[in-house]
C-alpha cells in the first residue's frame, strides 16, 4: 500500500494543486492532502471552507483524503504511514526552495519527497496571486475548481 502525503496551505486549492493530485494518484494507492496548520501564517480562506471545498472536489475518489495536521510534515507522515511526501514544481524557484526542504526532510526522517512537474497551462497559478485577485473582487473561476464550494 503506497501512501503519499501532499502537504500545503491550499489557501485556496487551485487547478494547479488539483492537477498534481491527479498525477500522484496514478502512482500512489492513496493520496492524503494535508493542510498544515501554522498559527503564525495568516490565511484568507477559512480552514473549514478549504476542507469542504477539497472534499467536494474529490468526492468520487475514495483513495484521496483531506486532513489537517499541526506537527512537522515528516512526523505526520509517520503517524499516518505515508512513505513519501508529494510536492509540485512550477519553475526553478520552486525547485530551489523545495530542494532544501526535501533534503532536510530526508536527513531527519529518511522520508523521500516525490515531485511532479506542473503542466505548462497551470504553471502560473499561484495561491497568493489568487488571494490578491479575490480580495480585489476579480473572478477566480479559471484558476480554482468549483469555487462555489469555497466562497
Ligand atoms: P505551501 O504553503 O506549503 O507552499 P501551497 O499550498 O502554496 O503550500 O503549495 C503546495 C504545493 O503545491 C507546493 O509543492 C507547491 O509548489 C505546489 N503548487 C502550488 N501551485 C502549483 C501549481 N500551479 N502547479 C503545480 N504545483 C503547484
Amino acid at each position: 500500500m503506497k501512501k503519499g502525503l501532499f502537504p500545503g496551505s491550499f489557501d485556496p486549492f487551485t487547478r494547479g494543486h488539483e492537477a498534481i493530485v491527479l498525477k500522484a494518484i496514478e502512482l500512489f494507492d492513496e493520496v492524503i492532502i494535508g493542510i498544515g496548520i501554522n498559527n503564525s501564517k495568516k490565511n484568507l480562506f477559512d480552514i473549514k471552507k478549504r476542507i469542504f471545498h477539497i472534499n467536494k472536489l474529490f468526492e468520487n475518489y475514495p483513495n484521496i483524503q483531506i486532513v489537517t495536521y499541526e506537527t512537522l510534515t515528516v512526523e505526520y507522515c509517520k503517524v499516518i504511514g505515508a512513505q513519501n511526501i508529494i510536492r509540485g514544481l512550477r519553475n526553478s524557484s520552486d525547485f530551489e526552495y523545495e530542494k532544501s526542504i526535501a533534503q532536510m526532510n530526508k536527513t531527519i526522517s529518511g522520508i523521500e519527497t516525490v515531485f511532479f512537474l506542473s503542466d505548462e497551462k497551470y504553471s502560473a497559478i499561484n495561491s497568493s496571486i489568487i488571494r490578491e485577485m479575490y480580495i480585489n473582487k476579480a473572478a477566480i473561476i479559471d484558476f480554482v475548481p468549483l469555487p462555489e464550494f469555497l466562497i
